[in-house]
């Protein structure tokens, strides 16, 4: 059964920051793209984590690190099941998206980059798959290729072929963009760099809560994802890596766990995925991402995937009729954001008026800045929804905002 209004109201109970009142007025949380809220499940699990098997994992004996280790490992089997992932050890706990795409740029480039090497990334990327790339390049005295994207804001893979070239050494692209919500094809763009023999980085953080994900049917050689933008905690996130890449690939960094053997002479490291979780490692966190990846896969991806796609298509129709409107990105294959800008007014007021009505709405450059300059833009309003999000919310903002665009113009 497809996802019907007395669904969303059981789904809006699992939510308690939804009964927040923001200066007086309910609130209407249209930010999902930097942040998703939590469910009760989540919520408790952490709690619950903390009150009955807090021990430090791996390394005791005793009943409640074994208690605390398996949970961990456990996670790690949802999160290899929920990206259909051949094998657990390819799945390694990050603290997000930013430190998945770091690790990969150090280590990959430790092992397989050298001067006037290229990596290519596109146009709208976020600054964490871009920054990253820009110091490797600068390390190892190499280039940053970008792919191009036409005025709908969707990539160009003729453009893309012609970068490739027998010096590019990693593709990292998003699976979608957390400016204009384009779905790119990455499943495209990952056979023609195999064609290539060029291994391909998604970053899928605006993906997995939103898309349905299997890594193997894509082929991806490393998919990265953040746990709080998928209605889990914030500060754990995943790599997923090919066990060949991950093998391949020297440690990120060095301490506890990711030892086999240490002397002051020679360390020997462990094996996947302990090799990259240096350290504790956030094992409440992994717990209670487990709890997140099974809510939404109990409510089921491609339902969420079909309403949002409603609740989107709905938000652009009564935007449009907003008088001086104009979207940002008009891709044929978006997700569940939208970006616009009204008039000459700056997003930032926009924002800030929506917000004493109780809108949370994101502003600005949405850490993409490269893109936003591209475009000769100050920024943009970005709403991004998740399930929990109703028509009678967007039909609120709308009014909303023809309000506060009087008092702008
Ligand atoms: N990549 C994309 C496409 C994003 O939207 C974001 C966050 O907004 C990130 C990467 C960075 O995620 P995090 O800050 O959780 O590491």
């Amino acid at each position: 059964m497809k996802l019907n209004s007395q669904i969303i109201q059981n789904i809006r109970a699992d939510f308690p920051i939804l009964e927040e009142k923001i200066y007086g007025k309910p609130l209407i949380y249209f930010d999902n793209g930097a942040t998703t809220q939590k469910p009760f499940c989540v919520l408790q699990k952490i709690e619950y984590a903390y009150k009955h098997l807090n021990a430090n994992i791996h390394r005791g004996v005793h009943f409640l690190s074994q208690q605390a280790t398996e949970a961990h490992e456990d996670a790690r089997n949802v999160v290899a099941h929920f990206l259909g992932a051949e094998k657990r050890e390819e799945v390694v706990f990050t603290r997000g998206t930013t430190e998945a795409i770091n690790l990969i740029a150090f280590s990959f480039g430790e092992a397989f980059c050298s001067e006037n090497d290229e990596i290519v990334i596109s146009v709208m990327e976020h600054h964490s798959n871009i920054v990253p790339w820009q110091m490797l390049c600068e390390r190892k005295k190499m280039k940053l290729r970008v792919i191009p994207m036409n005025e709908k804001g969707e990539l160009q893979l003729d453009a893309f072929r012609r970068l490739l070239n027998e010096n590019t050494k990693l593709v990292s692209v998003t699976h979608v963009s957390n400016v204009m919500g384009t779905v790119n094809p990455v499943d495209e763009i990952i056979r023609i760099s195999h064609e290539m023999n060029v291994p391909v980085l998604i970053d899928g953080a605006q993906a997995v809560p939103h898309i349905p994900v299997n890594v193997r049917e894509l082929d991806a050689d490393f998919y990265v994802f953040s746990g709080h933008k998928i209605y889990g905690p914030t500060g754990i996130g995943v790599l997923y890596g090919k066990e060949k890449w991950l093998n391949a690939l020297p440690p990120y960094q060095g301490g506890g766990e990711m030892i086999e053997n240490v002397s002051f002479e020679k360390t020997t490291y462990n094996v996947l995925p302990f090799k990259f979780e240096a350290g504790t490692p956030d094992y409440i966190g992994s717990t209670a991402l487990a709890e997140a990846l099974r809510y939404v896969g109990d409510i089921g991806i491609e339902k969420i995937a079909a309403y949002e796609h409603e609740l989107t298509t709905y938000a652009v129709e009564q935007l449009s009729a907003v008088e001086g409107i104009r979207f940002i990105g008009t891709a044929t294959e978006k997700s569940a954001v939208i970006s616009f800008l009204v008039g000459n007014i700056h997003p930032y007021d926009i924002g800030i008026l929506l917000d004493k009505l109780g809108i949370a709405v994101r502003t600005g450059h949405h850490c993409a800045q490269p893109l936003i300059d591209s475009l000769e833009i100050p920024g943009t309003v970005r709403a991004s929804f998740s399930f929990y999000n109703t028509k009678e919310e967007i039909d609120v903002f709308v009014a909303a905002l023809k309000r506060v665009v009087a008092m702008l113009i």
